[in-house]
């Protein structure tokens, strides 16, 4: 089973972040969170576990500059045909609270593996909010479903948490506790999904 991770957005190059939008507000103390900061945090911590445990995976999108999504999809699509899913990782905005977790339209074998995913996110933050989504969604997550709609493979998209969450942005997504119960469920999700559905 090979993980497809893609980090959604652009990173930071010389302190510019290179995707327009897609940050939390600037908080009153001045904190502020990039998505694509966060995204790749998650990722790379992902590929430090999944080395370690000899899982293989490909990083899709190492780069810093926001790789556009059909560079993604094609990059992932080279892997069409063997055990692989697509994974996609991301923060929410637009005001709510908790994660959600999107999958392909139409495929059984992704919504298992979104199952897999509520379940574990569900272990590992019991007082969270939980929304998962196998159908389509709402229409204003369009530019998501792309990755979703045009992979080849079984695939999912995780919204941890909402960066314009005062709270949930400050003590989640900003703080390395958060993350690291981030990447945990991510892990121990994949774990599962490779030994149950592949
Ligand atoms: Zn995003």
């Amino acid at each position: 089973m090979i993980v497809l991770l893609d980090n959604g957005h652009g990173g930071i190059i010389n302190k510019e972040y290179q995707t327009p939008g897609k940050r939390s507000p600037r908080w009153a103390d001045g904190s502020q969170l990039f998505e694509g900061e966060f995204n790749r945090a998650i990722v790379n911590g992902m590929v430090q576990e999944l080395s370690r445990l000899q899982i293989a995976y490909v990083n899709l999108a190492p780069e810093y500059r926001d790789v556009h999504l059909e560079t993604r999809v094609k990059r992932a699509n080279v892997y069409a045909g063997k055990k692989s899913f697509y994974l996609s990782i991301h923060s929410n905005a637009g005001g709510g609270n908790g994660s959600e977790i999107f999958t392909s339209p139409g495929d059984t074998k992704s919504d298992k593996i979104a199952t897999v995913f509520g379940e574990e996110y569900q272990k590992i933050f019991p007082n969270r909010r939980l929304r998962t989504d196998f159908s389509d969604g709402d229409l204003d997550k369009e530019r998501r479903f792309f990755v979703l709609a045009k992979t080849q493979m079984p695939a999912i998209l995780t919204e941890s948490f909402f960066m314009d969450n005062e709270e949930e942005c400050k003590t989640i997504l900003m703080t390395r506790g958060g993350r690291d119960k981030i990447i945990a469920y991510h892990m121990n999700a994949i774990l599962k999904v490779k030994k149950d559905i592949f």
